[in-house]
């Protein structure tokens, strides 16, 4: 089949490699149809999250066809023929974590958690094309995916929704919703969010459906801030103002109520996280004169208030404004999203119109011009949102 494989640091390559095949007797394997680009496989390409290996396939946003299931998975949940999105942290459904409906943390998918353990003290669950840190698993940017605890996780589609309208269930719709969420938005408050990506723009909508007087979006790309402008947000440039007297003005000069984090990452260009391991010494780079997202969100937050972490973040941050957090008593929520919890919930927003993940979607391409698209929503060239591609 093709895949779009890890090439070395900023380089992806779409590449002959063998089909996937049963392991597990609860594996399936899904014929795909739609997947997408991710912030997040953006991480891995810039080299930030050390443990992908030359050709190690990419990509965890992904739904198609149910061709073959294993001897062990439940007939009445899941068979061949089924249309499914593919939550895309793997989860068990027995264990402690997957009871306590903590699925990105499940205790059982990770096969390897030997690095998760030397990086964070404790295992971390299994992500399709996200390095061996989170257990090596072949993504979903390829025309077939094995996906094990296939009668947990997928979301089976019944409806006539188009593709585009489900893809994001996968990932970035459940990601941004839990971002508001864990915001415990009240009628009067005002949500900033940091980021106008994907991500950022569904914790936008989120916080909006989730009753939120007010909705900030902070970014710096112009036409990812009209997109978030047009949706009804209130655009805020960190290239052209100063991100806390702007959040001041806005806010009566208390800060906004609540603070959504959806950068991660990007922001911390290199700095003490980085330097901490040794395999990725070669990619510190000196700090540069960029705003950090967080601190900044920390910052600016009202007393009381709540600063909810949906960017990614894979070690040390350095300058944690440890002072503003106790001493204002803000609260710090944060987590990789737990999929599987949102799905269902979020379908019915979708079919019944409240939520419209399409709206993000700027460029659909074939699988084979991965690398394209890949170059397209990095470099945000082509006012490039969101890539959709079709296996
Ligand atoms: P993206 O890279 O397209 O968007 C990030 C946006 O942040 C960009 O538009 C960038 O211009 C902006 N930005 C950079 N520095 C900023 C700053 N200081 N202030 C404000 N904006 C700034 O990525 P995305 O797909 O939207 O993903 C966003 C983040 O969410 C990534 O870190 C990704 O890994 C993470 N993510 C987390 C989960 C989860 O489960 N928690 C799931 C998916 C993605
Ligand atoms: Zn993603
Ligand atoms: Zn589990």
């Amino acid at each position: 089949m093709r895949a779009n494989t890890w090439a070395g640091r900023n380089k992806v390559e779409v590449r002959d490699v063998p089909d996937p095949k049963i392991l597990n007797k609860r594996d399936a394997i899904v014929r795909i149809t739609s997947t997408a680009i991710c912030g997040s496989d953006l991480h891995l390409v810039d080299g930030y999250v050390p443990t992908m290996q030359d050709g190690d396939i990419m990509g965890h946003e992904f739904m198609g066809e149910v061709i073959e299931v294993g001897p062990g998975v439940d007939p009445g949940r899941l068979r061949v023929g089924d249309r499914v999105v593919v939550p895309f942290p793997i989860a068990c459904g027995a264990c402690a974590a997957c009871a306590a409906e903590l699925y990105s943390c499940c205790e059982n998918s990770n096969p390897n958690t030997g690095i998760a353990e030397k990086m964070f003290g404790h295992p971390t669950a299994g992500i399709f094309g996200y390095s061996h840190l989170t257990g090596g698993f072949a993504g979903g940017q390829a025309q077939y995916a094995r996906v094990p605890f296939a009668d947990i996780g997928p979301l089976k589609i019944e409806s006539d929704l188009t593709d585009e309208q489900v893809l994001f269930l996968s990932d970035i719709l459940p990601t941004g919703y839990m971002g508001a969420e864990m915001c415990d938005i009240q009628s009067s408050d005002v949500v900033a969010v940091w980021g106008a990506g994907p991500v950022g723009q569904f914790a936008m909508d989120s916080a909006r459906v989730l009753g939120a007087a007010k909705v900030i979006a902070i970014d710096k790309e112009p036409y990812r801030l009209r997109m978030a402008e047009q949706a009804g947000h209130i655009p805020v440039n960190f290239d052209e103002v100063d991100v806390r007297s702007r959040l001041l003005e806005l806010t009566g000069g208390r800060g906004p109520d609540k603070c959504i984090d959806a950068v991660g990452l990007e922001a911390t260009h290199g700095s003490a996280h980085i330097a901490a391991y040794d395999r990725i010494k070669q990619a510190v780079r000196s700090e540069t004169e960029r705003p950090h997202a967080l601190r900044q969100a920390i910052m600016s937050c009202r007393s009381g208030g709540v600063v909810s972490v949906i960017g990614v973040y894979g070690g040390l941050l350095d300058k944690f404004p440890a002072g503003a957090w106790m001493n204002r008593s803000l609260t710090l929520r944060t987590g990789q999203c737990h999929v599987q919890r949102y799905m269902k919930p979020l379908l019915r927003r979708i079919e019944r119109g409240e939520l419209d993940p399409t709206r993000i979607i700027t460029h659909t391409l074939p699988l084979d011009e991965a690398e394209r698209g890949f170059d397209m929503f990095k470099n945000k060239q082509d006012d490039c949102e969101k890539v959709v591609l079709k296996p």
